[in-house]
């Protein structure tokens, strides 16, 4: 089977597609937007679901876990609003997209997947990227990433019950964290966790549905 090279003019609408989607789905923030257009999703999506990294879903990876479909991408970040000294941690590097698209906001990114397979096939991707702002380590997120706190933001990308401990404790004052919470059986709530001088406020955004944050490390 050969496969069909796109003609630079098939790109450019793909890429228009791309970014009129996420608009429709109020991804809005122009930052956020201009660091997903420089990320190419086909990069991070292989084998039989290729073609279909530009359409708005999420799809399988290795691991049986999932590449989150890219407006929700588009609405964590841009509700996490990364300003471009900020130092990032991001739990559940999955593919690396995440990771990718705020590694163009934030001068720093730490990424972490209990998953060794994830992260060695994450760090390739960075690597021919050029990405070299973001580090991703094979550890357990939900304990934090003590040796690289504190953080200004943090993004989690797998669902928690409540939002682990370390983290909240990991978290700047000032700082934002944006993660899904709620069993994961069931739909779950994204919300955002703003660090103030003398607690946190906590704010829903909306339903979500993400793959469970579980202790410890991955067996592959
Ligand atoms: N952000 C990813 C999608 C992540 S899917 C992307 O852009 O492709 C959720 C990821 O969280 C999975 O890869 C899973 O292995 C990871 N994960 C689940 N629990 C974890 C934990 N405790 N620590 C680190 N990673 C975890």
């Amino acid at each position: 089977m050969t496969e069909k090279v796109p003609t630079p003019e098939e790109l450019a609408e793909r890429k228009m597609r791309f970014l009129f989607t996420l608009r429709s789905r109020g991804v809005t923030d122009a930052r956020t937007l201009g660091a997903m257009e420089k990320v190419d999703r086909g990069v991070f999506v292989t084998g039989l679901f290729a073609d279909r990294a530009y359409e708005d879903m999420p799809l399988p990876i290795s691991c049986g876990q999932t590449i989150s479909q890219p407006s929700v991408v588009g609405l964590m970040t841009q509700a996490l609003n990364v300003q471009p000294r900020d130092k990032v941690l991001e739990v559940g590097t999955g593919s690396g997209y995440q990771a990718a698209v705020l590694s163009h906001l934030a001068r720093r990114v730490y990424t972490v997947d209990r998953h060794a397979t994830l992260v060695r096939e994450a760090r390739k991707v960075f690597d021919a990227m050029d990405l070299t702002n973001v580090t991703a380590f094979t550890a357990d997120g939900s304990r934090g990433l003590p040796k690289q706190a504190p953080f200004d933001r943090i993004l989690v990308s797998a669902a928690a019950e409540d939002p682990p401990g370390p983290l909240m404790a990991e978290l700047r004052v000032g700082g934002i964290m944006v993660l899904p919470v709620g069993q994961s059986d069931a739909v779950q709530s994204l919300i955002k966790v703003t660090r103030t001088e003398t607690g946190y406020d906590y704010e829903e955004l909306r339903p979500v549905r993400f793959v469970p944050l579980l202790e410890g490390l991955g067996s592959e």
